[in-house]
């Protein structure tokens, strides 16, 4: 403690010596190094928010590429997104200073975010993104084009074997092939989780690399967070940052709910968000749309949904100011728990919010069986939450004709183990339908879950 009240006191003349150091040490000493000198003890009030556009210059982030896509880039939407926040910010909030990372098509890579948003001393990061995933190929006939196939045959044998080419015109489809828009939509907030890997997060990273969230991507990202060397700047980030970032994440998904969009909760991710562990304050990354959803693309380039945006997150930014001046219970709240940050699990609330519907009861013999979840009938783009004896395996993933596999274990200390599906969407089509593929040694056991906005679909494991 003592140590870190004289950095503190020190901290005005070594700040400018710092940076100049931060550009020749390796990264992970110098986030260590400010940390420990911009450490206090007493809250700070809201003083500058830093907004971030993500990319930008000659990193355009996703780009629209679906057929009859806008062909629009993240690092523009996101630019525009941007300027409006804060023009928002700073006509509802002119005491803070809101400060953005860039201003025009520049690139800037995630150190320099990180390092302009350190440097300005900022109380709250806010990066503004746009996200994306794979995309489906179609392909539709768009004529025939005559093409000559040549065969050759042999007559006789031996020396008189005499080859003979018969020329046959033939027509054949002219395929064109194109892009599918993804049917993913929505808003989702992303916080760095620094401490202790929980079952969701855990859940998350293992599960998720199909859906990686964009941001850093186009940097190698070589931080070890279980090296030593990161184990203290994870321990401080834990303490001092992240039930911030929990709440102000938690107010701006709230906010963006209340629009009517479809939101993914608040997320939590151990690795690959290197600008938000990179800044020495609480953080939060905002994937405010699909850019490759027709409907998302649309509203996060149009004026309307770029200022509703805007407004959405300038209300989240009001609440949490209030929040961690007011001295009200919320401030209370925050300050006890920051000594055990422990993050709130919403998906509990999920869990329990519904209400269950057995469909079947398999007796299994052996400890282990594996479980294969896939979308039933028609591929409609219905995602599920699964939970195993009340622990979160799977979170908000999409059902496909490819298998999401689960391997199980039964729990020595219970005659029942649960398996519940919890329906995030009911697809295109409602409800939300599952084909469920129980195997267990040679045992083959199939089951249809249904499960909508009113009822989980529940399946026991009895072990015999
Ligand atoms: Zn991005």
């Amino acid at each position: 403690m003592c140590e870190e009240k004289l950095i503190i006191d020190n901290h005005q003349q070594t700040s400018e010596h710092m940076i100049k150091i931060k550009l020749i040490i390796p990264v992970f000493i110098s986030i260590f190094c400010f940390s420990i000198s911009c450490f206090s003890q007493t809250p700070k009030p809201l003083k500058t928010i830093i907004v971030d556009a993500g990319h930008g210059g000659s990193d355009a982030g996703a780009v629209g590429e679906y057929e009859g896509s806008l062909r629009s880039k993240e690092k523009d939407v996101t630019l525009a997104i941007s300027k409006k926040l804060v023009a928002t910010l700073q006509r509802e909030l002119p005491d803070v200073k809101t400060i953005p990372t860039r201003t025009t098509d520049i690139f800037q890579n995630v150190n320099e975010k990180a390092r302009i948003a350190n440097q300005y001393h900022g109380d709250l990061f806010i990066c503004i993104h746009a996200d994306s995933g794979p995309l489906k190929t179609a392909r539709r006939q768009i004529g025939t084009r005559q093409v000559t196939h040549y065969k050759t045959t042999y007559t006789g044998k031996g020396k008189r074997k005499k080859k003979k080419i018969t020329a046959k015109k033939v027509e054949e489809p002219v395929y064109q092939y194109y892009k599918l828009p993804m049917k993913r939509a929505g808003t989702s907030v992303w916080i760095f989780a620094s401490h202790k890997t929980s079952d969701k997060l855990k859940a998350i990273i293992d599960n998720e690399e199909d859906y990686n969230i964009e941001a850093d991507d186009s940097l190698s990202n070589n931080v070890d967070f279980n090296s030593p060397e990161m184990k203290p700047i994870v321990a401080i980030y834990a303490k001092r940052f992240q039930l911030k970032s929990i709440n102000m994440g938690m107010l701006v998904e709230e906010e963006v709910a209340k629009t009517g969009r479809p939101t993914f909760g608040l997320n939590q991710r151990q690795v690959g968000i290197r600008v938000l562990q990179s800044t020495n304050m609480p953080a939060i990354l905002i994937e405010t749309g699909f850019i490759n959803n027709e409907e998302d693309e649309r509203y996060i380039n149009s004026e309307r949904g770029q200022q509703e945006l805007a407004e959405s997150i300038t209300e989240a930014v009001k609440r949490y100011k209030a929040m961690l001046e007011g001295g009200s219970s919320a401030n209370n709240l925050v300050t006890k728990q920051a000594d055990d940050p422990q993050p709130p699990a919403p998906a509990t609330d999920k869990y329990t919010s519904r209400s269950k519907n057995v469909l079947k009861r398999i007796d299994i013999k052996q400890s282990n069986f594996k479980v294969d979840l896939y979308d039933d009938g028609d591929i409609d783009g219905d995602i599920v939450s699964v939970y195993y004896n009340g622990k979160i395996l799977l979170n908000n993933k999409k059902l496909t004709e490819k298998a999401l596999t689960l391997n199980l274990t039964a729990d020595p200390t219970r005659a029942e183990n649960e398996l519940l599906i919890y329906a995030e969407n009911e697809g295109d089509i409602p409800p939300n339908t599952a084909l469920m593929v129980v195997t267990e040694g040679s045992n083959r056991t199939e089951v249809r879950i249904t499960s909508d906005e009113k009822k989980n679909g529940v399946v026991i494991f009895a072990k015999k």
